[in-house]
């Protein structure tokens, strides 16, 4: 058994009404006891009023309520215990001291509870994503996908994929390793079927238009133009707009300034870029090409232009339109005499970041795009490169494995594609293969 007994606060840092310590580890009993001065454990899992108070000299430290969780049933598997104190930094200074002094305990590490329970079958590894997920979430699509992670909708799939290559492959290997025993015949005809149906559903499930990735990540909006254009303004304009700014990222470079914010539930990072025109200046050139390969990757373009120079369009901005761009023409305010010529199609926009016209029109329509490209429907989605790198080893392992001619290759690569799903989940057994050849074929009985 583990020895160590680990404990940290579970509650965020800072000033609040209530702070929750955890223990987890085969001593969180007794520290319990001996913390709370309590002559037996509290009744499991129920709330129990304590005094805390410093084991090494008896000071008290904080009343406040202990609850007790006995192996297993807890989160992490182990014995768990979960201080309720009042959230004070003196309080938690004083708490953390006291059990520090206690035999066997020790601060815990980052992610440490998680891993414990991920040891312990608590969880599965895209469960635990999960829960990172749900920790970090700042918007409610970001809340929505994580709860559905960490409940094991993404694990329960990968896991029936598995399965489902495991009996596949336990067919194999029974035709390769007991050829004279009475088994089906034309054997590996029976076999293909399932996983050519498998990979399809793989295949199907890779092809998400990475929604899973994005709304974890945050839809990305680049916004590009000459210089003076607007850019800043409109930027400023569009996330104070919005009441749920959540932050401000530190931009990379100079020259690229990052806001994040919450769009109708969805993540968004809008970039404001370095003004886009011809320039022999070295600076401004390397200004250009960050802009340029940042919109390379962003999920949409905002390419602006002055609503009294339409339809002028700048070369370089010129260059960066494709079916992800919107066209929105700023400063309308200082145009409104003359009537800009016909906008190209409907993905145009005109706005004043001055007087906010129009802008309810454009951030109506971001917000759709944002939908659009990140709403995940009712199949639970990939979330991460990890899970996407594993799904694509599987799709081509059984991609040969459907063109292996010998036996003993096929059977290879089924394992190979059973493991990269099994390296998903940390579900990698081999066990459970010779499980399933016994069970099914009743071979050496
Ligand atoms: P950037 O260089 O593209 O980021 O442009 P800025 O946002 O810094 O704006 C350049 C100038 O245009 C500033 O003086 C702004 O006050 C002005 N400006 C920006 N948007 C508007 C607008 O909608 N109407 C008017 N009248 N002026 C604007």
């Amino acid at each position: 058994m583990r020895q160590d007994t680990i404990f940290a606060l579970a509650s965020g840092a800072g000033r609040a009404g209530i702070a929750v310590l955890r223990l987890s580890g085969p001593a969180a009993g007794q520290a319990l006891r001996h913390i709370g001065g309590l002559a037996t454990l509290p009744p499991a899992r129920r709330a129990t009023l304590a005094s805390f108070r410093d084991p090494r000299d008896g000071t008290p430290i904080d009343r406040g309520l202990a609850c007790w969780f006995p192996a297993p049933a807890s989160f992490t598997g182990e014995a768990v215990v979960e201080l309720h104190v009042h959230g004070g930094r003196a309080v938690i200074a004083a708490m953390a001291e006291a059990l520090s002094a206690l035999p066997h305990l020790r601060p815990a590490e980052a992610g440490e509870f998680s891993r414990r329970a991920f040891e312990n079958g608590k969880l599965d590894l895209t469960a635990a994503e999960g829960l990172a997920d749900l920790v970090n979430a700042e918007t409610a699509a970001q809340r929505r996908q994580a709860l559905r992670q960490l409940g094991g909708e993404l694990g329960a799939l990968y896991e029936k994929w598995r399965l489902a290559l495991l009996h596949a492959l336990a067919r194999v290997e029974a035709d390769i390793d007991f050829p004279d025993e009475d088994l089906p015949e034309e054997l590996a005809s029976q076999v293909r079927p399932p996983v050519l149906k498998l990979l399809g559903d793989i295949k199907f499930h890779l092809d998400d238009g990475h929604r899973g990735e994005r709304l974890r990540e945050g839809f990305s909006i680049v916004i590009l133009g000459p210089p003076n254009v607007g850019k800043s303004s409109l930027l400023n304009a569009l996330s104070r707009r919005d009441a749920a700014i959540v932050s401000s990222i530190a931009g990379t470079t100079r020259d690229v300034i990052e806001v994040l914010f919450d769009l109708d539930g969805f993540p968004v990072v809008m970039a404001d870029t370095a003004g886009l025109r011809e320039s022999d200046d070295p600076v401004e050139q390397e200004g250009m090409r960050r802009a340029l390969s940042r919109a390379e990757n962003a999920d949409l373009k905002l390419v602006l232009v002055e609503a009294c120079r339409w339809p002028e369009l700048d070369s370089a901005a010129e260059s960066v339109i494709d079916e992800d761009t919107f066209i929105v023409l700023t400063k309308i305010d200082l145009c409104r005499a003359i009537k800009p010529a016909a906008l190209p199609g409907p993905r145009a926009f005109e706005v004043s970041a001055a007087t906010g016209e129009g802008m309810g029109e454009l951030m109506s329509a971001l917000g759709e795009a944002a939908r659009s490209k990140l709403e995940i429907g009712t199949a639970p989605a990939i979330t991460r490169l990890r899970h996407r790198r594993a799904l694509e080893e599987c799709a081509s392992h059984l991609d040969r494995f459907l063109n292996a001619g010998a036996a003993e290759l096929a059977a290879e690569d089924l394992r190979l594609a059973a493991r990269a799903l099994g390296r998903i989940t940390g579900h990698v057994d081999v066990e459970d293969i010779l499980d399933i050849v016994f069970r099914e074929f009743c071979i050496g009985k």
